[in-house]
């Protein structure tokens, strides 16, 4: 049986924006995502968060604006890994890590490397510390999906040339075999110095074009496509793929190579084909 992973609802594409350094052009960017239903990562670093209104960045009081979004770690300081000894890396996520958890009373499983800098030490400490991803910031411009998450790189920045070509392709294709996961990043202070193309008309242009395709695209934070992922390879088949079981809590699609049709597993339950 040639099987291959599903989104929510049997749909074929997901689509995740990751934005970084909690700056206060967040607040215009999240009132335009949500306006097209789109879905994002905000990246905070919690020891540099602004005491004043007057501050680009924004204070914890303001917040609140991520609600429906995910926030995910972005170190405490916003460091270079490579360049500090394993027990600064340790502290620089961990206290990133706890204090946000203490102020959004969530637990937090994501981060992006300031600078895109990682290294081997410092996967290995973001593991061990709990983080489940880590994002770079190295374009791939293709929609496939990571093999090592802790290195999860994007497809591409939304400032660069292809960017709109590429969501062209990725509406009007129809995946025969592997999802296609589209994740864009940035910072949203890029639109606001107003230059002639990345600026808010350019974002609002971007969110509308890539928005509205609910029936094929799940557009989702980047933990909720990290999860669905790995729940997903919990499932459970018979030799021949002819039974299959959901242990998990969390109803799971695949689809068969060429076909447009998905086999939903109910969570918990076990099918027969
Ligand atoms: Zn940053």
């Amino acid at each position: 049986m040639r099987f291959f992973m599903r989104f929510p609802e049997g749909r074929k594409k997901a689509f995740t924006f990751s934005y970084d350094d909690g700056h206060r052009c967040d607040l215009k960017f999240i009132d335009i995502i949500n306006k097209y239903g789109l879905k994002s990562t905000f990246n905070l670093n919690m020891g540099i968060v602004a005491a004043s209104k007057d501050n680009s960045r924004l204070m914890r009081e303001e917040y609140s604006c991520y609600e429906g979004h995910e926030v995910a770690t972005h170190g405490y300081t916003h460091p270079f890994f490579s360049q500090l000894p394993p027990n600064m890396v340790t502290y620089e996520i961990t206290k990133d890590r706890s204090e946000m958890e203490e102020f959004f009373g969530k637990i937090i499983r994501g981060h992006a490397y300031a600078y895109g800098d990682v290294d081997e030490k410092s996967k290995e400490i973001l593991s061990n510390a709990g983080i489940v991803y880590g994002r770079g910031v190295k374009s791939t411009h293709n929609f496939g999906i990571p093999k090592d998450f802790l290195e999860w790189q994007p497809t591409c920045h939304h400032d660069e040339e292809c960017f709109m070509g590429l969501i062209d392709k990725f509406l009007e294709n129809n995946p025969i075999g592997s999802p296609y996961l589209f994740y864009v990043w940035g910072h949203t202070f890029e639109f606001g110095y107003n230059k002639e193309r990345n600026n808010w008309e350019y974002c609002e242009e971007f969110c509308k074009k890539i928005s509205g395709h609910e029936d094929s695209v799940w557009y989702a934070t980047n933990i909720e496509i990290y999860d669905y992922i790995h729940t997903y390879k919990q499932l459970q088949f018979s030799m021949d793929g002819k039974i299959i079981h959901n242990p998990t809590a969390t109803d799971l699609w695949i689809g068969e190579h060429y076909k447009d049709e998905t086999i939903k597993i109910p969570a918990g339950q076990t099918i027969k084909l």
